[in-house]
């Protein structure tokens, strides 16, 4: 999960598509992937501790044409060959367009106030 933010921040597609089941890797290229997530500044990722052992909650900040935004997922893996891969992800219903405060706490958890911190990225 961490391994697929990074290669997001980066813009490593290649590696996104990779990390995907084997059959989901069937109806995806690196272009798709590339032109559907290009646009966004990532910024930050927050784990939600939970139990179930297959999936994995979080929250990843990043800007939208300069705007912040937050991808809140719970994704689900399975195991192929033993490797974990992602299958598919349901959306929270607070995904989307999300307000920050300049003097807000950073939510990449940094201890510094947003406008001092990632807030900075967004240009
Ligand atoms: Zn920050």
């Amino acid at each position: 999960m961490r391994s697929r933010y990074s290669a997001y921040c980066i813009g490593d597609y290649g590696y996104i598509l990779d990390t995907y089941d084997s059959e989901t890797k069937t109806t995806l290229t690196v272009d798709a992937l590339a032109e559907h997530a290009s646009e966004n500044k990532w910024f930050a990722l927050q784990i939600v501790p939970q139990q179930k052992h297959d999936c994995v909650e979080f929250k990843a900040y990043y800007f939208y044409q300069r705007r912040p935004h937050m991808l809140h997922e719970t994704s689900r893996f399975l195991k192929e060959s033993g490797r974990w891969v992602y299958t598919s992800g349901d959306l929270h219903s607070d995904f989307g367009k999300i307000a920050i405060g300049r003097n807000d706490a950073c939510p990449c958890q940094s201890g510094k106030k947003f406008k001092q911190c990632c807030l900075n990225k967004a240009a």
